[in-house]
């Protein structure tokens, strides 16, 4: 990479669902890399024209060309590019349902229940599943391989559905012990056989209780003992998109020895404030700040999305 890697991280995370929007990305990659942007994450999630899994993809998936065009123009503008995808929970949204569970609906972790997805927030799969990681270790594979990438998100936000009462391989164990699993799993064939840096989303390691977050950003489902259970070399992406007093997550992810990427999203006010108190907590892994973007802009207009400037702004 172009990048020097002790600079502060000033990235933008965003979801890409086509060539149109990828195309979109990879026009503003210049003036992105204009004002300071040097970490961009794209989560593909399944659409990408996967050739392993072709079954898996979405309507009209990006292309091979269209990914590589992206790579070529972020090298060329020093701006290290991140493909994400969503593991374990967010397998819906609403009433779709992603391909993983359309086409192996016997990898639910509730399989046959909730009908239209209805009162419940997303589907899961089943970490005990013997045979999703295969399938999604050949995702993973993929993914790599075509964005030419040394690191690769791996989600696992909100996750709600786990150690489920429909799940005969999870029913009664402990929600922590299965997050972990999955996280060592991911990170044993990411980081052990690949050879690149893995990231995550930190709500699931959070209590909610002891750290006074909401059930989103952090867990009220018993997940949050598996942050002494996983390897600490995991970049923890540590999102907060509400005004509050203190981030105390950023401390605590620190002290237990991972390096930590503050994010932030619509709120201008909550952005400051998110990366006003993790630069009163300067540490050489309190990398710098990414800013979501959740569709709130659009590829292609993501300069423009007043966040990012703020952000920018803050960490000039
Ligand atoms: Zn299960």
């Amino acid at each position: 990479m172009t990048q020097e890697t002790n600079s502060p991280w000033r990235g933008i995370h965003l979801i890409v669902g086509n060539d149109a929007q990828m195309d979109a990305l990879a026009g503003e990659v210049p003036t992105l890399a204009a004002m300071g942007i040097n970490v961009l994450i794209t989560e593909i999630n399944y659409s990408y024209a996967y050739t392993s899994h072709p079954e898996l993809r979405t309507d009209n998936p990006i292309s091979k060309d269209r990914v590589r065009a992206l790579v070529k123009v972020c090298r060329e503008h020093g701006v290290r590019l991140i493909p994400q995808f969503q593991c374990l929970g967010h397998q819906s949204w609403s009433k779709t349902t992603f391909p993983l569970l359309l086409r192996y609906p016997q990898f639910d972790e509730t399989p046959g229940q909730f009908p239209n997805n209805e009162n419940i927030y997303c589907r899961s799969w089943c970490p005990q599943h013997p045979e999703v990681n295969p399938i999604v270790f050949e995702l993973f594979d993929e993914l790599i391989e075509v964005f030419e990438a040394d690191a690769l998100h791996v989600g696992m936000d909100e996750v709600f559905l786990i150690a489920s009462e429909h799940c005969p391989r999870c029913k009664g164990h402990a929600p922590a012990r299965l997050f972990a699993q999955a996280v060592n799993a991911y990170h044993a064939h990411l980081v052990g056989k690949r050879g690149v840096e893995m990231l995550m989303w930190g709500d699931r390691l959070l209590d909610a209780e002891t750290t006074g977050y909401g059930i989103w950003e952090a867990a009220a489902n018993g997940t949050h003992p598996a942050i002494d259970l996983i390897p600490t070399d995991i970049i923890i992406c540590d999102w907060h998109y509400e005004l509050c007093d203190g981030y105390p997550s950023i401390p605590l992810f620190l002290e237990k020895g991972f390096r930590v990427l503050p994010a932030g999203w619509r709120n201008v006010e909550a952005t400051e404030r998110l990366i006003d108190y993790a630069q009163q907590h300067r540490h050489e892994r309190l990398l710098g700040h990414l800013c979501t973007i959740w569709g709130a802009a659009q590829p292609g207009a993501l300069a423009d999305f007043p966040p990012v400037r703020a952000a920018l702004a803050k960490l000039a």
